[in-house]
């Protein structure tokens, strides 16, 4: 199962934000589209970094309320770890895994093309395991 099949299954629309735009309009596109992270593109829509709701949480921690107005690129994560169609589901839970992280995007000729998130690759999980029983228990009656 690869990245590939599950954009084909869930779509390639992201939601997305510029970097000068401010963490509280941020947070309301988190809130509007009931999603944990937004990818920071620039206008050629190339990855510049990623937000998730604990950013802004961590940024409200150490800096108080006031963070709220700054632009987004001073709390977003530059150092994005992307990925592309090719990607197996079973290593996208070991990059997660590795990176403590629950978002993933996914890089098309350097432009932002999907996002996979820890629930699409659970979800892919369980359903893989599910199928291989089937077949199993199948093989077995024949
Ligand atoms: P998350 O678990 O996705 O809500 O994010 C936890 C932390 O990892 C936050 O600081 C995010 O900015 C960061 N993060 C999320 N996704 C990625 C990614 N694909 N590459 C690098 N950092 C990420």
């Amino acid at each position: 199962m690869t990245v590939k099949a599950i954009l084909d299954e869930k779509g390639r629309d992201v939601i997305t934000v510029p970097r000068d735009i401010s963490v509280t309009e941020t947070g309301k596109q988190l809130s509007k589209h009931k999603i944990g992270a937004v990818v920071v593109v620039d206008a050629e829509d190339r990855i510049c970094g990623i937000v998730s709701e604990r950013d802004i949480v961590r940024a409200i921690a150490k800096h108080g309320p006031s963070i709220l107005d700054e632009p987004v690129s001073t709390v977003m994560t530059s150092n994005v770890k992307v990925c592309d169609e090719s990607h197996s589901v079973n290593q996208l839970m070991e990059m997660m895994t590795a990176g403590r992280f629950r978002h993933m995007p996914v890089e098309v000729d350097g432009k932002i093309g999907g996002m996979i998130s820890i629930g699409d690759v659970v979800r892919m999980r369980i359903e893989q395991v599910e199928r291989e029983a089937e077949e199993i228990k199948a093989y077995i009656a024949s």
